[in-house]
């Protein structure tokens, strides 16, 4: 049976405190959810084990708590499920849309360097160089050699090879993106090159984990920020790739104050234990990010 209530979630990295933005997201989802008599789900975004920490772990779910939030359990925690992402790394592989490279984050600065020197070399969404490297081309046996040699490996994907295979794809934005798109909203995942599905040191990354996660926990309203608005071409086509259902999407904008004038940079940066030992309180917060007091 198709389930009528809509399923929302807040899925944040435990790299460091929840500050202002971050209540800003986690509250919106979980007003929108009240609103829309959903569900809230919290995830734990932590593969990135050299900044997750069990203390900023701890502390969301303190945080949220202190600001009158309210999620199911259990929650759901990435590293806990590596398995189910390398599954789908498999799968992408056999379909022949992922390649291994070998180049180390120096050997890329190089060949972006010696590209720009000629010209210029294009950028992706976030500013950083789209891959400049020949992992692609490699032979079994090169591959075969480098994968002995200890040499740093990331699996990417074969944007090129990836694109013939689905097509053109669209998604449903609810919210705009940071030129005021909305509606249906064409994808692009060109323009961020064979990108990093999984590393030899964590078998998945952002974008992989994400769509898989989203899928298995039938969340229906992906939420988010605006910075991760075009991220969702690539998530739209891992989507197409692997099968999985297409949530809608709303990406929120900054931060206003209640006059809608842009917070100062400093306040929506400072973390939320910070204000709250300054004596503020969850009203306060929520009027600060521009929400009404009660869901
Ligand atoms: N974990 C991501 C972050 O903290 C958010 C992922 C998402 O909402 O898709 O920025």
């Amino acid at each position: 049976m198709i389930s009528a209530h809509p399923v929302f979630r807040f899925a944040p990295s435990p790299n460091g405190y929840l500050h202002l933005g971050h209540a800003y997201s986690a509250l919106l989802n979980f007003d929108l959810a009240r609103q829309a008599d959903g569900r809230l789900l919290l995830r734990i975004e932590d593969i990135d084990v050299t900044r997750c920490r069990p203390e900023y772990e701890q502390a969301i779910y303190d945080d949220l708590a202190w600001l009158g939030i309210a999620w199911e359990t259990p929650v759901r925690r990435q590293s806990d499920h590596l398995d189910v992402y390398i599954a789908a790394c498999d799968r992408l592989a056999a379909m022949g849309v992922l390649y291994p490279s070998f180049e180390s984050r120096a050997e890329i600065a190089r060949l972006v360097a010696a590209e720009e020197a000629k010209g210029s070399w294009p950028r992706d969404p976030d500013g950083a160089p789209i891959y400049p490297g020949a992992g692609k081309s490699l032979s079994a046996t090169e591959v075969t050699a480098l994968k002995r040699s200890g040499a740093p490996m990331a699996l990417r994907l074969d944007m090129a090879e990836a694109i013939r295979r689905v097509g053109a794809l669209f998604w449903q934005e609810r919210g705009t993106g940071p030129d005021g798109e909305t509606g249906a909203v064409a994808a692009h995942p060109e323009v961020w090159g064979d990108v990093i599905l999984a590393r030899k040191e964590v078998p998945t990354s952002y974008h992989l984990s994400v769509v898989i996660d989203d899928a298995l926990q039938g969340v229906t309203d992906v939420v988010r920020g605006q910075d991760l608005f075009w991220s969702t071409s690539v998530h739209r086509l891992l989507q197409e790739l692997l099968g999985l259902p297409v949530p809608a999407y709303r990406h929120h904008g900054l931060l206003r104050d209640e006059t809608g004038a842009k917070l100062a940079k400093s306040l929506a940066s400072t973390s939320l234990r910070e204000l709250r030992a300054e004596g503020a309180t969850p009203v306060d917060i929520r009027r600060l990010v521009g929400l009404p007091s009660h869901p």
